[in-house]
């Protein structure tokens, strides 16, 4: 059986793989990165797959938090051909009447149009946005380092003092709904945030909900809603090319079967075609906790209360993404959204609920809500001058995921629902492409059903209880294993900080107070794990 062997194997080349090979590689280990796909990216690629001429994003397409990760940052990867584009505005909300919030590039420009949507809300916006630029530093570190976040987390007290501190833990607490109710006065501003809270799924009634919807915002605020020029598989490409020049061997094509474990530590992995790659010091999976677990390892090298944790993980909601080629700009009513890259659309505050609800009881929500993207309105190298390159998602039960009637209807109510909005809209088609939950997952193992985050968001699977109950980080109760993918703290989104975190983890095992690194976590694993006194 051929066989290869380097310092550390990377499982999975989504953006959190890429991430995780070039800081192995950066310190001078030598890494194998193993990919299922012919193609390395994940959920971050893009294809001419509509029609010709047009970039259609498959997956993700707007990048705020790699913007405005430290991780992604770090890495220059403008030096690898990356170049961000924006819209002219960041992102709008959509109402059948006409109305629209729009976030614009700048504060003075998003609180003068929330002014005029009612008085007072334009100077609660700039209050918002100056308190995010009190905490934004630490918060960020605080959000996209390994659980706890010691240091990060004592210069956002610093910063923030006693009562900055209190209203954030308040914020990660409350829904968005109530943010909204208690910071604005008109529907519009508070659409803004609960829209955005739902890039996730956990409802906009729910614990937890604000922190996601203000984070969003505030970073859309900040630093845009960016694209790659030329398509998201941009951004993988300069994670390839940087991974490539240090070294770093790529190999597409090559699905991972099975993690390697010998002597109680993970050794290397083998490969669908029976190809061994030993690891001499980590094996780092950038693939959901329960792939990793179940079929990777197995249950035989795992421990029974582990595995009963693994039993309680729970995904989120299914993903039907609708991509179009289209003759010519969207003919909005709403006329603040022709600017917008991002546009919400299909319901209003309240018809935010009615839709998580729906979802939560496992019923097709008659009136959905999209997320759509005009990606040539961001960047114009994605379809011929004078088109508009789309695409809209809404999320739906898991359980209706494979039913084709069911997602075929929805279909129809996708592109009603756009029509309603902009007037003209079906006439503009040139060409469609529906990517089902099932091909959502057949074009990338780890989106079970097209789910977007590797497992819910919801306050209940969040810092020590992700992806089950345990320690926060990527250390796995295998020694040598380290979960890299967004199952792992901080989540979903492209960030870059699941696969760094476990860089890093793996290398300061290896490095001088390595022993004593990896008998703490042995014992924090042992005591999690322990079962209770009768
Ligand atoms: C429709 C959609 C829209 C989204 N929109 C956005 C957005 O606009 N902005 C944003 O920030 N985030 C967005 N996300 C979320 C974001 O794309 C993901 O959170 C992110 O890609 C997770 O990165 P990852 O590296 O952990 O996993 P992935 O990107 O899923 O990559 C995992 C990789 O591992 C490979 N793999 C899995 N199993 C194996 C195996 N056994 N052997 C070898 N390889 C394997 C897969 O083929 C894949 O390439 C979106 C996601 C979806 C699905």
């Amino acid at each position: 059986m051929p066989s290869t062997t380097c310092d550390a194997v990377v499982v999975g080349a989504g953006p959190n793989g890429l991430v995780a090979a070039n800081g192995l590689a950066d310190a001078g280990w030598d890494v194998v990165l193993l990919e299922a796909q012919d193609e390395v990216g994940g959920a971050v690629r893009s294809a001419e797959s509509v029609a010709s001429g047009f970039v259609t994003d498959l997956f993700s397409a707007f990048y705020p938090l790699a913007a405005a990760s430290p991780v992604i940052r770090d890495l220059h990867l403008e030096r690898h051909g990356l170049a961000w584009r924006h819209a002219p505005d960041v992102v709008a909300h959509a109402f059948p009447d006409g109305r629209c919030a729009v976030l614009r590039r700048s504060a003075s420009g998003t609180a003068s149009g929330l002014d005029r949507q009612h008085a007072g809300d334009g100077d609660a916006w700039l209050r918002m946005v100056a308190g995010w630029n009190r905490v934004r530093d630490p918060l960020l570190d605080a959000l996209f380092t390994p659980f706890p976040p010691v240091r990060a987390g004592a210069r956002l007290l610093r910063r923030s003092g006693v009562t900055g501190s209190l209203d954030l833990t308040r914020l990660g607490l409350l829904s968005v709904r109530r943010l909204g109710q208690e910071e604005f006065g008109s529907e519009e501003a508070r659409v803004l945030f609960s829209g955005n809270a739902m890039h996730s799924d956990v409802s906009p009634d729910s614990a937890g909900s604000a922190l996601f919807g203000w984070l969003l915002v505030m970073l859309g605020q900040d630093v845009g809603f960016p694209v790659p020029e030329g398509g998201a598989g941009m951004l993988a490409t300069a994670l390839r090319r940087r991974a490539e020049s240090l070294g770093v061997q790529v190999r597409c094509g090559v699905p991972v079967t099975a993690v390697m474990v010998s002597g109680g530590r993970a050794t290397g992995v083998r490969l669908a075609d029976g190809d061994v790659v030993r690891a001499r010091h980590a094996v780092l999976a950038d693939v959901p906790a329960p792939a990793l677990y179940r079929d990777l390892v197995g249950p035989g090298h795992l421990p029974p209360r582990f595995l009963d944790d693994l039993r309680r993980f729970e995904w989120d909601d299914a993903t039907l993404k609708v991509n179009w080629a289209l003759d010519s700009p969207i003919p909005w009513s709403a006329t603040g959204a022709r600017r917008a890259g991002t546009v919400h659309l299909g319901v209003d505050d309240d018809g935010l609920v009615d839709v998580a609800a729906d979802l939560s009881v496992g019923r097709m929500p008659e009136r959905p809500f999209m997320l759509l993207g005009q990606m040539t309105t961001a960047d114009p190298t994605r379809s011929p001058e004078g088109t508009e390159s789309a695409w809209a998602y809404t999320h739906l039960p898991r359980r209706l995921a494979a039913d084709e009637g069911a997602l075929g209807r929805q279909v129809e109510r996708i592109e009603e629902a756009v029509e309603a909005v902009a007037p003209g809209f079906l006439a503009t088609r040139r060409a469609r492409q529906v990517q089902t939950p099932r091909g959502l997952q057949d074009a990338d193992g780890s989106l079970s059903r097209g789910a977007l985050n590797a497992g819910t968001a919801a306050l209940h699977q969040q810092l020590v209880m992700r992806p089950t109950r345990g320690l926060g980080r990527p250390e796995t109760p295998v020694p040598g294993l380290y979960l890299a993918g967004a199952s792992a703290h901080p989540g979903g989104g492209v960030h870059g900080a699941c696969g760094w975190n476990a860089a890093v983890c793996a290398l300061r095992h290896r490095g001088p107070l390595g022993m004593v690194r990896r008998a703490m976590v042995r014992t924090a694993w042992s005591r999690v794990l322990r079962d209770p006194a009768p």
